[in-house]
């Protein structure tokens, strides 16, 4: 919002002032470029945001795939494109912070994250009120022997606030830091030639009692438990396999006697293919015991890039390696003699009544 769209409409209508005198501003030829030259390009950037978004969902291969293919080949991934797109032009172009004060959790959950030592964009209300309190600024005056606080009372900083807050009040559920307020408010105190800083990045303790900057123990623990997230993220992008397989028993079947004392157990395999390389050459292994696995599917298997490749294996175990009637035992995936994948499952036996 800040970024794009907010940096798109002050260059094409102008700064606060301008904006609203355009708004009130009768349809002529000037509010009509601006608006249809505004709102076609915040139109494309929602439908490029949505394609991101779709992206997301189907796969950057396949989308690109989609657009090269031509769209009316899929009218209905197109319909949703343009539906995500009208979404994503009412927030920004109409609903924009009313997400964050009506649909964004993050603004409750800030009331019980911030105490008095949290910085916050905050205004100065000891320096802005002094001993009198806020006044209006006249020309000549000495604010200082007066006893007026530095600030002027221009409601500059209501004006630009996009929530509509006044943060003189206090810390708000409705900030959204943007820091519009403190630009506003900066450039009055240059005006009347007083300090900058009257609305700042700054701590309650900071304000009231000049405390500096500390690494408070809520800071350590918000740390340690970022720092715990990241890790665990990190560990799981670097630990993910390129295949998950999964092999479970077909239901309702036991065991199977079959010569030379041997065991059978029929299972069904799936494997999922996660990355945009077909996997080719597939092949079973046991690991846990001596014995074989046989898939019912006649020569090479291959599980498609991003897809799935399923279908029935035999595991054949000789009775006399087995310990009794549930043994797990350990399958290792192969492809082109590379281990991809290892995964386990529990293999019946006759009980063992000694
Ligand atoms: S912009 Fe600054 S001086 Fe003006 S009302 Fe806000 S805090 Fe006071
Ligand atoms: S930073 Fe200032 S202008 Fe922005 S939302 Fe908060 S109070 Fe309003």
């Amino acid at each position: 919002m800040e970024m794009v769209f907010r940096r798109i409409e002050y260059w094409i209508d102008g700064d606060r002032g301008a904006q609203i005198r355009l708004g009130k501003q009768t349809w002529n030829a000037e509010k009509i470029r601006k608006r249809v030259l505004k709102w076609c390009i915040f139109f494309v950037i929602s439908f490029l945001i949505a394609n991101i978004f779709l992206a997301y969902l189907i796969g950057s291969d396949r989308l690109i795939q989609y657009v090269i293919e031509g769209p009316l080949g899929h009218i209905s991934t197109l319909i949703s494109l343009l539906i995500f797109t009208g979404v994503f032009y009412f927030i920004f172009a109409w609903f924009r912070e009313q997400v964050c004060i009506i649909a964004c959790p993050y603004g409750r959950l800030q009331g019980v994250l911030l105490d008095n030592k949290s910085i916050v964009v905050a205004y100065d209300h000891i320096r802005g009120e002094k001993e009198v309190g806020r006044a209006k600024f006249k020309k000549n005056e000495d604010r200082e022997a007066t006893g007026k606080g530095d600030c002027i009372d221009c409601f500059q900083c209501v004006h630009v606030c996009p929530t509509g807050i006044d943060i003189r009040n206090g810390t708000q559920l409705e900030c959204v830091n943007c820091t519009a307020c403190i630009d506003a408010c900066d450039s009055i105190m240059e005006a009347v030639n007083l300090p900058k800083g009257l609305i700042r990045y700054a701590s309650e303790e900071n304000i009231e009692k000049k405390a500096k900057f500390k690494f408070t123990p809520r800071l350590k623990g918000y740390t340690a438990v970022l720092v715990i997230f990241i890790g665990v993220l990190t560990g799981l992008l670097f630990l993910r396999s390129d295949v998950e397989a999964n092999v479970l028993r077909l239901p309702g079947q036991l065991y199977e006697h079959k010569e030379n004392n041997m065991i059978s157990n029929v299972f069904t395999y799936k494997l999922l293919n996660k990355t945009t390389r077909d996997i080719e050459n597939i092949h079973f292994k046991l690991k846990s015991h001596k014995g074989t696995i046989h898939t019912v599917k006649q020569g090479e298997l291959v599980v498609p890039a991003q897809g799935l490749a399923e279908g029935t294996l035999f595991i054949e175990i000789n009775n006399a390696a087995l310990t009794g009637d549930k043994n797990r035992v350990v399958i290792e995936v192969y492809s082109n003699g590379a281990l991809i994948e290892t995964t386990s499952v529990t293999f019946l036996g006759p009980r063992n009544y000694n």
